[in-house]
């Protein structure tokens, strides 16, 4: 059976069709590298194709698909300039090239990337009216991101209402965080009635590097502590005690926490209120500034890392100081989360930076022996997790008392995976 995994943003829909290898006619029978250790209860999920429909609305707009074959090789096919005047134009355009391509014929279950879950998901969950009115009563907590998800979902209900829907939170990991790590310091009351806690999100990421990693170390999860470090264009770390998320650094919303590309990250919070009375700024505005404004970005004009890197060993101030405000984060959180934890056995990198920067991963990792943590730089220098070995690379020194591992993040094998738990669930 196939299983296509869908990230619908409010103008593009990210996707990737997923083979179980069980059932149907198609040709791809093996696992691939990417899936070491990872249990679907019918074997590794084989990736068929991975593609992304941009600029849904505007007067042309993207789509692009990469078939991968069974040899692993993958041919690209892009169009530029099309008209994509919808999610719906955008889901059709998607379903029609797959199956143009000869695939998507053995389509079973569509598995929808949902951002926020609230107090209310903890865990992947078939989607029918009822659920889809509990995802719309969590929009007020996530008004940037909950609304195009469900756009998503509404759109392959419609167009297919053969297939199962599956719904994916981001915040499930972490939905069984320890009151102490989940609640603010503020009246109950605004927990009770406006729901204000602690959530956390790039969940399906750090489970899943969390059991690639235990997998890498020979242990079992429930003996591993661990804090990942998801760093994106979003960012986020989390404590891991035996495979489940006891602390993470997000909150109400995605932008507490690390710096980011373009979000601040943690703030005093009377720089709102300072922003509201004496810059004359709208909540509306101040909340753009910190989303979209902010991070690297605010910090020195880029939010790409590459490019702040260039910049900085050209000798840029503006870039350093970006680099280093944002190590700084980085490397007091994990002093907080070694605390938190008790105990380290592993640092885990994974996303677009941590997969893909040495330099980054040096600068955190510097004279971190205070915990542990010794990075070997001939193992460190050139890594990319793309290219290690099953994903993984480990580049500590042989001895640091902490392993430092590289993993290659796969949040769509790992919404794939548990869209297939939940069918198993909802058949058995
Ligand atoms: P998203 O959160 O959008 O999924 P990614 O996980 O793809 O983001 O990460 C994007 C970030 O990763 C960008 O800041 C980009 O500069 C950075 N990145 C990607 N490749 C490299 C690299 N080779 N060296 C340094 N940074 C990189």
């Amino acid at each position: 059976m196939q299983v296509l995994v869908l990230n619908s943003g409010s103008s593009s829909i990210k996707y990737r069709l997923f083979d179980d290898g069980r059932g149907g006619d198609s040709p791809h029978g093996v696992g691939d590298g990417a899936s070491v250790g990872t249990d679907t209860g019918g074997g590794a999920l084989v990736l068929l194709a991975r593609g992304l429909v941009e600029r849904i609305g505007e007067s042309t707009s993207t789509a692009a698909q990469t078939v991968v074959a069974a040899d692993g090789t993958a041919t690209e096919d892009v169009e530029d300039g099309i008209a994509i005047a919808d999610h719906a134009a955008g889901f059709r355009w998607i379903v029609d090239r797959l199956e143009g391509s000869g695939l998507a014929d053995d389509l079973g279950a569509i598995g929808h990337r949902v951002v926020h879950g609230g107090e209310e998901f903890s865990a992947p969950t078939v989607i029918d009216d009822a659920v889809i009115a509990r995802i719309q009563a969590q929009i007020p907590l996530a008004p940037l991101h909950n609304p195009a998800n469900l756009t998503g979902i509404e759109v392959a209900r419609e167009l297919r209402p053969d297939l199962t829907n599956v719904a994916v939170f981001d915040t499930a990991f972490h939905a069984n965080l320890p009151a102490a790590a989940y609640r603010y310091a503020v009246p109950e009351q605004l927990l009770t009635e406006q729901g204000v806690r602690r959530y956390g999100f790039h969940g399906t990421s750090h489970a899943y590097v969390a059991r690639q990693a235990a997998a890498a170390l020979g242990r079992a999860e429930e003996e591993c502590r661990l804090v990942t470090l998801h760093l994106g264009n979003g960012a986020s770390a989390a404590a891991v005690d035996g495979g489940r998320s006891v602390e993470t650094s997000m909150g109400l919303s995605p932008l507490e926490g690390l710096v980011m590309g373009t979000r601040s990250g943690d703030l005093d919070p009377a720089v709102i209120f300072h922003l509201l009375r004496e810059a004359g700024m709208t909540p509306d505005e101040v909340e753009r500034v910190l989303n979209r404004e902010s991070g690297l970005l605010g910090l020195c004009g880029d939010n790409d890392l590459r490019t702040i890197e260039d910049r900085a060993a050209a000798g840029d101030a503006a870039a350093q100081l970006a680099l280093d405000v944002y190590v700084h984060r980085i490397r007091k959180y994990l002093g907080a989360y070694a605390a938190v934890l008790g105990r380290l056995d592993a640092v885990v990198f994974t996303a677009g930076v941590g997969e893909n920067s040495d330099t980054l991963r040096a600068a955190i990792c510097a004279d971190l022996e205070v915990l542990g943590v010794r990075l070997d730089p001939a193992r460190n220098d050139g890594v990319r997790a793309s290219t290690a070995p099953g994903g993984v690379a480990a580049v500590h020194a042989d001895d640091s008392e902490v392993a430092v591992l590289v993993v290659a993040t796969d949040e769509e094998r790992e919404i794939a995976e548990q869209t297939l738990r939940a069918l198993r669930a909802l058949r058995a």
